[in-house]
């Protein structure tokens, strides 16, 4: 047999290198002439790679090689290399016979037989398995370093010479760009507005194996803008006696100006009500006088007087309950088919009842069907007139225009007013939006937002014309 007298051949001591060629089984050995023709496999070669001796023997060694490698000439490189050097190591695919693509790593060595003929000998380990492993954990550990370096929190790791030694595209878009593992934490920590608490508590999570969470701490930008951040730090496991601390800072901001804003509106809220309140209660009180005294003139007058703010106390309480049911987009919208100008004549004769001094002007008509929530259109007029006059500064003129044509119906409100400054008018349909110069009379901000509100669910649009100091007009149109 060719292996045999091969072997013969070439090792003086042939049974030791037989007992080895025959039963290893993590070695897998190849023999070949210095052409890349096979000459022998061993059965660990064999085991791994499936090739009988019939499969592979009298083969060039390229044969093993997969398409892509036979293309960068792989095996003649390694053979050129071995044949020059006298040994070669190598790191690439082996294909088996059922073509399916092994990782190897082998050494390849020139050796010489008995007759002084040339071979190559080439051991080959198979370590897909660890090659695989070491893919697996290459692509985990991309795979969290993509999640650190995209999240919007910021990341970042210290070490016990409080140095950053890590840290993500956040972190860099607070602080600045930063030569990571070159900075200190102290020159950070500056720049915090409660830093030397949150350093106390820094050495204190390095020196025990607690870390701290939720610590509050306010930052003010490069670009001068105040952030809260909730804090948290975690000892990371220790690698080398190393005690490397994890940061990670997460943005509230806007959760805490959300607070404060709700805060406010509550007290702001109830502040209102409570002014009308009080005023009935003062109401009652005289009227109980007047009646003991029997002076009807007087009671009558206290009785109106309650009514009248039985009846703010009740807008307001309807307006902030339409205003909720709007912001969570349920506003009812129930529509019928009615006569818009009888609508507005409604609309008008309401607030005359309310405001009998107050000269409402009308130009044009609609007196056309159209088909929508008839009382929420009255809400939108009537909250327009009554705006005209409470803000008229004085002036009793309010003016109503009415315009139509087969698509749409357009409805004005002018008054001589206080008018609005031209900062303010972009946030007039706001929420709460109130001009600063308004904020002695009396009102909370939800009016022009439920009009808007109303409107909008009717397809329409809102808008508003104003000249400080000289009045406004505001128009709703909705189609007909
Ligand atoms: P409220 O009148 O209860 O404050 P609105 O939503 O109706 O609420 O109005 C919001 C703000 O818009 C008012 O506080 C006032 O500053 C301003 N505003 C509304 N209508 C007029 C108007 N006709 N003239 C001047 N300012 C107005």
């Amino acid at each position: 047999m060719l292996m045999r007298k091969t072997l013969n051949s070439l090792f003086t001591s042939y049974d030791l290198f037989d007992s080895l060629f025959s039963n290893t089984k993590q070695n897998n050995v190849l023999l070949m002439d210095t052409e890349g023709v096979i000459l022998e496999i061993n059965s660990a070669f064999s085991d791994v790679f499936g090739y009988a001796d019939d499969d592979i023997v009298g083969r060039h060694f390229s044969m093993l090689f997969t398409e892509e490698d036979q293309l960068k000439q792989l095996p003649q490189k390694e053979l050129n290399n071995v044949l020059e050097k006298g040994q070669c190591n190598d790191n690439n695919y082996l294909v088996n016979k059922h073509g399916i693509k092994r990782w190897v790593s082998g050494e390849s060595i020139l050796i010489t037989n008995k007759e002084s003929k040339h071979l190559i000998l080439k051991v080959i380990q198979d370590i897909h398995l660890q090659k695989t492993y070491e893919h697996s954990l290459e692509q985990l550990h991309d795979f969290n370093e993509r999640i650190i370096s995209t999240i919007d929190d910021i990341v970042f790791v210290v070490n016990d010479e409080m140095r950053i030694i890590k840290a993500n595209k956040s972190f860099h878009q607070l602080f600045g760009e930063i030569d990571n593992e070159n900075v200190d934490f102290n020159d950070i920590v500056k720049q915090l507005d409660n830093g030397d608490e949150l350093k106390n508590q820094m050495q204190q999570a390095l020196r025990s194996d607690a870390g701290f969470i939720n610590k509050e701490t306010q930052v003010i930008t490069r670009a001068g803008e105040k952030k809260i951040f909730d804090v948290s730090c975690r000892r990371l496991e220790e690698k080398d006696n190393k005690r490397d601390l994890l940061f990670i800072m997460h943005d509230i901001t806007m959760v805490r100006e959300d607070e404060r804003r709700r805060e406010d509106i509550i007290g702001f809220v109830a502040h209102e009500l409570r002014n009308p309140l009080a005023n009935l209660v003062l109401c009652n009180e005289l009227l109980s006088e007047t009646l003991k005294d029997n002076d009807i003139k007087e009671s009558l007058e206290f009785v109106t007087r309650s009514k009248n703010n039985i009846m703010r106390l009740n807008k307001m309480i309807a307006e902030l309950y339409d205003a909720t049911k709007a912001g969570s987009g349920n506003l009812q919208i129930e529509k019928q088919l009615f006569n818009f100008d009888a609508m507005i004549f409604e609309a008008i004769e309401t607030i005359k009842v309310l405001q009998p001094k107050y000269e409402i002007k009308v130009r044009g008509s609609a007196n056309i069907e159209v088909y929508a929530d008839r009382y929420r259109l009255i809400q939108v007029v009537t909250n327009y007139l009554s705006n005209g006059i409470k803000y008229s500064n004085g002036s009793a003129e309010v003016e109503l225009i009415v315009e139509h044509n087969d698509k749409i119906v357009t409805v004005a409100v002018k008054d001589k007013g206080l008018g609005i400054a031209k900062e303010n008018l972009p946030y007039i349909f706001n929420r709460f939006f109130r001009a600063e110069k308004t904020k002695n009379v009396e009102g909370i901000g939800l009016g022009l937002f439920l009009c808007r509100q109303i409107i909008q669910a009717h397809n329409g649009n809102v808008w508003v014309e104003s000249d400080e100091g000289k009045g406004s007009i505001f128009y709703f149109s909705i189609p007909v």
